[in-house]
């Protein structure tokens, strides 16, 4: 299989199979003719693509690496490459897929019931239903450990309580992982179905980065939940770290996209445009930008795909993950700035992609343990010293 064209100048095709070429090309087709052209208007009018979503649902791509039932069998780095790809095209995109597959989908699959993961995966893998992860409250962020939504059990039921933030798909999804802490003390999640009396979603609005996804703040009150959508895998908040922790790979992918979105645009850029009567692609300070700009990409690209080699061999740590994340989010906030240096006044016009990306990396440098959070969590590792508190 011919790798697809764009930016490897390790050439980082040659260590994929023959499997994950095919798949790589296909999101990138994908991503070229439904996702590139419409991205901007989409990211303007802060319109989520629902039916360009259900398209990509046709291709069979959906599932992150996971094994349950219905869902196709990815590689790790697979799955990577097609979050590279998507946030290539656009954060939006890709993060919602993030949301179904990487976080829902995920949790059922490492916490669920065999009956919850039948029911529930294969149509999730379709995009037929879609799934949030509700963990983040107004009060609790970083802190997520410390989250007050409360959950009682009564008869059949449990009982949940409390309100949650930034719950990407929270207004749209056909089922929700909720988070909440037990009676026990003790972090547990629950499965609400959309419909549920007590679940209220409102669209939080004049967001500046990731703009046609929705993130919702919920607000739970008397939600009751049946028992047996009660997550029995999920015990403490170690198990909701699980869940967390498997998808911080994922954001390096994801931060790489952009990254390689910005440097692919630029280069092209610097080679049209002219100024002085030259290309701005002939001047020293113009290639010293490309070669930094290539070279943190590179740095990323060879980043990404360890850490799914290692993670296909049931090796990848937590901190491996979290170093991951941080590096990657933070060359991606360097990749594009300079990118949108190099388009001068163009730079900030959505027409020429690179501000969406520039607005969107910010996004990934918060969510899912902003850069500090991880950064804490690798300096733990080192030092052996917490610095949290
Ligand atoms: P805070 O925790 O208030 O942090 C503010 C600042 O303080 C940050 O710079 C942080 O690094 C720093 N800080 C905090 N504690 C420390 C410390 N101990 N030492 C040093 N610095 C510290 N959540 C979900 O549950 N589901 C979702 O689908 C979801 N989607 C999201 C989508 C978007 C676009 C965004 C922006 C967020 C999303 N989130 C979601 C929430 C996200 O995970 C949180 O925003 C993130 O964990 C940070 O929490 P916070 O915003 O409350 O910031």
């Amino acid at each position: 299989t011919a790798a697809p064209t764009g930016v490897d100048y390790f050439d980082i095709a040659a260590e994929l199979t023959a499997e994950e070429l095919r798949v790589w090309t296909s999101v990138r087709e994908f991503v070229d003719a439904r996702v590139l052209p419409a991205a901007g208007g989409w990211w303007e009018r802060a319109e989520m693509p629902l039916d360009v979503l259900q398209e990509y649902g046709r291709l069979g791509l959906v599932g992150d690496g996971l094994e349950g039932p219905g869902i196709p069998r990815l590689s790790h780095t697979a799955a990577g490459l097609i979050t590279m790809e998507l946030s290539r095209g656009d954060g939006s995109f890709a993060t919602l897929l993030g949301v179904q597959a990487g976080l829902a989908m995920r949790s059922i699959e490492f916490l669920g019931s065999e009956e919850q993961k039948q029911r529930w995966l294969p149509p999730m893998a379709r995009l037929e239903l879609l799934g949030a992860f509700a963990l983040t409250e107004p009060e609790h962020g970083s802190d997520a450990v410390a989250l007050e939504t409360r959950a009682v059990r009564d008869g059949d039921d449990y009982v949940l309580d409390g309100a949650k933030r930034w719950i990407g798909l929270g207004d749209v999804a056909d089922v929700v992982v909720v988070w909440a802490r037990g009676e026990d003390g003790q972090i547990q999640g629950f499965l609400v179905e959309k419909g549920t009396p007590g679940y209220q979603a409102e669209v939080i609005t004049g967001k500046a980065s990731l703009r046609s996804i929705h993130n919702a703040h919920i607000t739970l009150t008397g939600v009751r939940v049946p028992a047996a959508n009660k997550l029995p895998g999920a015990r403490s908040f170690k198990d909701t770290g699980r869940v967390l922790s498997a998808t911080r790979a994922g954001i390096a992918w994801g931060a790489l996209g952009h990254a390689t979105a910005a440097y692919e645009t630029a280069l092209a850029y610097a080679v049209q445009r002219k100024q002085f009567g030259q290309p701005l692609a002939s001047f020293q300070l113009v290639q010293d930008k490309l070669v930094r700009m290539l070279a943190e990409v590179t740095a990323m690209q060879l980043y990404c795909l360890r850490v799914s080699r290692l993670a296909e061999q049931g090796r990848l740590t937590d901190t491996q993950a979290s170093l991951a994340k941080v590096n990657g989010t933070r060359k991606a906030r360097e990749v594009v700035a300079l990118a949108r240096d190099l388009l001068g006044g163009n730079g900030i016009l959505l027409e020429h992609r690179v501000a969406r990306h520039m607005a969107d990396v910010e996004a990934l440098h918060t969510y899912e343990g902003t850069e500090s959070i991880q950064t804490l969590i690798v300096g733990r590792h080192l030092t052996g010293i917490s610095a949290f508190t």
